[in-house]
């Protein structure tokens, strides 16, 4: 059992330490060396933004933004403590802060305050009074609302229209990876802070051949990475417009009434508020429902169900292997025609490896030109873990070169040799205080290393090093120069 300490790490997160992070890390390599043959270039955007940009682009309904977001308030510096002046003196201080633009001008915050002050009393001097307008006025949003990104698709639509992206050539192809964080329900593959890596690719049109290539990028990604047993899923939403997607939602809701009955609460709900969400069900006894309920791509128009044909032959064109599924779906207006899912093994429920589509409305919406825009978002972690589960885990990692030393003079060449060994890109172990050579050799096996380099007076005074071989216990004779060489070989 794990020491009971006085601090733990936060619920839902958790500490990735080695060996594993030597995995974390392959993986990304792979990923900056992938995605840049794919002609993407990385950001980095910052992990919080504005609460309404992230309301606006993840949608003010969905439960990552209205249950699980880790929301504050960026209060502005240099506002007076209410705790070291009068109510009247504070009301003051904060009307001046509207008026000089330190705060953003909120009439509604003045007058709340007014209205705690006359209707309870607050003027009085009696430490009551003091305690509810301290309460009351501490717990006042006086400043801009940010959160932590639960993705990170808002955050590059916000960077491509704040820094005019749309005057670079077209498509602008970035990606980035780095923590999320949503307050969900730990469980096995899923976290609070978790990790993704994605792609966004925004501008240049429509055409299938791009939904197609980041598909493939994807696809090409996993095979890098040995991700083994995985399936995509594809399908098209349609788009949000009157001879398509609406009209296949009037029709699939009443089916859904029709069959209301036999439907369980969350379905029931779901046909007013978002009934293509109840084709996300994973309820035992809705299955044999919806299995007979209306599919969109029999109610897709002329031109959605081209591009899906399209991208769809663009596919096989590049060998990419693909199920279609009609109840993969999106909540969202803005999402469109192409979406895909890619599923891996040894994830039990939360087996979703990667989620991805189109989305041509979402910039336009959050202020900038009509672009088109197309990317997925791979959770790192589940990857990490189906890696792990299939024997493609890392293996500890162990030293190249121990240097047991004894003496003054060895431990200049040592600090010599440790300094020539490590330019050559070998990982070595210098041990800060001098041990016998038995307590160093077992130290240097402990370490997983695969030779201890051994200097003492003798084999300084000589030029002759000994290189120790842990594996087999076999001993060689070395000058410096040698050494290298054989290290090299
Ligand atoms: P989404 O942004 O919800 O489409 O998620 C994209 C991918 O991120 C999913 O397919 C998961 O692999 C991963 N993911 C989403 N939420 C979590 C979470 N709470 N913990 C771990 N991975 C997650």
């Amino acid at each position: 059992m794990a020491n009971k300490s006085k601090f733990q790490a936060i619920r839902g997160t958790r500490d990735l330490l080695p060996p594993e992070t030597a995995l974390w890390n392959h993986v990304e390599e792979t990923a900056h060396a992938v995605f840049d043959t794919f002609g993407f270039s990385e950001i980095r955007p910052p992990i919080f933004e504005p609460t309404e940009l992230l309301a606006r682009a993840v949608g003010g309904e969905t439960d990552i933004v209205s249950k699980e977001m880790y929301t504050f308030e960026d209060r502005a510096g240099g506002l007076p403590d209410p705790g070291e002046m009068s109510p009247d003196g504070f009301l003051n201080e904060i009307k001046r802060a509207m008026n000089s633009g330190q705060l953003a001008n909120d009439a509604a915050v003045i007058a709340q305050l007014e209205f705690q002050l006359e209707n309870y009393n607050l003027r009085s001097d009696s430490e009551r009074a003091r305690l509810i307008w301290l309460y009351f006025v501490r717990g006042l949003r006086l400043g801009d609302s940010i959160s932590l990104r639960p993705e990170a698709t808002a955050s590059v639509c916000r960077a491509y229209i704040e820094h005019n992206m749309q005057q670079l050539p077209q498509p602008v192809k970035l990606y980035y990876m780095g923590p999320m964080f949503r307050r969900e329900r730990p469980q096995k593959g899923r976290y609070r802070q978790f990790y993704q890596i994605g792609a966004e690719v925004l501008g240049g049109g429509d055409a299938p051949a791009i939904d197609a290539e980041v598909i493939e990028m994807v696809m090409t990604f996993f095979d890098r990475v040995r991700l083994s047993g995985i399936e995509l899923d594809i399908n098209s939403i349609g788009h949000n417009a009157p001879n398509c997607r609406p009209a296949y939602v009037e029709k699939l809701k009443a089916a859904l009434e029709k069959a209301k009955d036999k439907l369980g609460a969350d379905s029931q709900r779901r046909i007013e508020t978002n009934p293509l969400r109840v084709l996300d069900s994973k309820l035992e006894h809705e299955q044999p429902i919806i299995a007979t309920l209306p599919r969109i791509a029999d109610h897709l128009c002329a031109e959605c169900a081209a591009h899906y044909a399209a991208v769809k032959r663009q596919l096989e064109l590049r060998g990419v292997f693909f199920k279609e599924n009609w109840r993969l779906v999106r909540g969202l207006d803005y999402y469109m025609r192409t979406t895909f899912e890619i599923t891996a093994k040894g994830l039990g429920s939360q087996n979703a490896v990667c989620g991805g589509g189109r989305y041509d409305g979402l910039v336009e919406l959050l202020g900038g030109p009509a672009t088109n825009g197309i990317g997925f978002a791979i959770g790192e972690d589940r990857l990490i873990l189906s890696l792990q589960e299939s024997g493609k885990g890392a293996a500890p990692q162990g030293r190249d070169v121990y240097i047991a030393w004894m003496g003054e003079r060895a431990y200049a060449t040592a600090i010599r040799a440790a300094k020539n060994l490590r330019n050559a890109g070998f990982s070595v172990e210098l041990p800060p205080t001098e041990s016998k050579f038995g307590k160093a050799l077992e130290r240097a096996d402990k370490l997983g290393s695969r030779y201890a380099l051994i200097l003492g007076d003798n084999e300084v005074s000589e030029g002759s090093w000994t290189l120790k071989t842990l594996a087999d216990g076999t001993q060689q004779k070395f000058t410096e120069p040698e050494l290298l060489e054989f290290l090299k070989a």
